[in-house]
């Protein structure tokens, strides 16, 4: 029989809303370093540090803001994933009793806040996946508003940027993208990119992407090296964390190519804040690990 996983999938939530992965901790920390002694870009990096500490000690929302959750769920064969969908929105409303979230589910005829995090299907955003072998595993994603508010999605040729149906183009609309954003989606921030797809599909791919691990580059040498590029031109910008100045505007890029119509041609840009809050849980018949 099918195990609830309703207290697990909460602990999963506790952990990805109040404690930041190491490898963005590790990259934020590095970033300090990059900016002058005494300057407004190095003092915002550091209280950026300071509340990550704090949050982790007393496991408390790392940022007011707690996030869209987007869920995926990658399954077994046999899994029903009506109740692994029932048991996160359990899981979901109790981290909201907790305070580990905030009620963040606005009905946006009605204007009324559901108080629980959970609004109709479509709040939070759960992704089913069924996968080989005997893993399940559950990712979670809490993707701040303000960020979310600068992503971006650009419909090449752009004449008005000289952006053509190419990776030249795309580079410049992914730096576009940065530079209208400036400090308004609390830099340093992660640049998760799709190139192809139709537009609902290009802003998935562009959050999908997301959840891979900073420093892990595509598979392409070319959307690679793109990758490393777009990452070193957008600190170029100046615009810095939480758009103070300096060097450290953006962390990682992260590519997905997709397929595309021949009369299409869309980049979505999603950016991601510096409370960049990813994590995973897995299970294996009785054992459920986090990462
Ligand atoms: S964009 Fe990110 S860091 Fe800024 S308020 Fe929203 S969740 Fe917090």
């Amino acid at each position: 029989m099918q195990p609830d996983l309703t207290e697990k999938i909460l602990e999963l939530i506790r952990r990805t809303a109040t404690n930041l992965p190491a490898d963005v901790e590790e990259r934020l920390r590095a970033s300090v370093e990059k900016e002058a002694p005494g300057s407004a870009a190095r003092g915002a990096l550091e209280t950026v540090l300071k509340n990550i500490e704090l949050a982790r000690a007393e496991s408390t929302p790392i940022c007011q803001d707690t996030g869209t959750p987007i869920f995926y769920v990658h399954y077994p064969e046999g899994w029903i994933t009506r109740k692994l969908k029932e048991q996160i929105r359990a899981a979901l409303a109790e981290a909201t009793q907790c305070s580990y979230m905030r009620p963040n589910a606005v009905d946006a005829v009605y204007d009324k806040n559901s108080g629980n995090n959970l609004g109709g299907e479509d709040f939070p955003s759960v992704h089913f996946d069924e996968v080989e072998g005997e893993t399940l595993t559950i990712e979670l994603m809490l993707k701040g508003g303000g960020c979310e508010n600068v992503g971006a999605q650009y419909s090449l040729p752009d004449n008005r940027l000289g952006a053509g149906r190419d990776l030249a183009g795309v580079r410049k609309v992914v730096l576009d993208a940065v530079q209208r954003a400036q400090g308004q989606g609390c830099a340093p921030g992660i640049l998760g990119v799709a190139i192809g797809g139709d537009r609902g599909s290009s802003y998935y791919g562009s959050k999908e992407v997301l959840f891979d691990k900073l420093g892990t580059r595509n598979a392409d040498p070319k959307l690679a090296a793109l990758e490393e590029r777009l990452t070193s031109e957008a600190n170029t910008l100046g615009i810095g964390p939480m758009g103070f100045g300096g060097s450290t505007t953006v962390i990682d890029t992260k590519i997905k190519g997709m397929h595309r119509l021949p009369a299409s041609f869309f980049v979505s840009v999603s950016y991601m804040c510096w409370a960049y809050r990813r994590r995973k849980m897995t299970v294996n018949g009785e054992t459920v690990a986090y990462d």
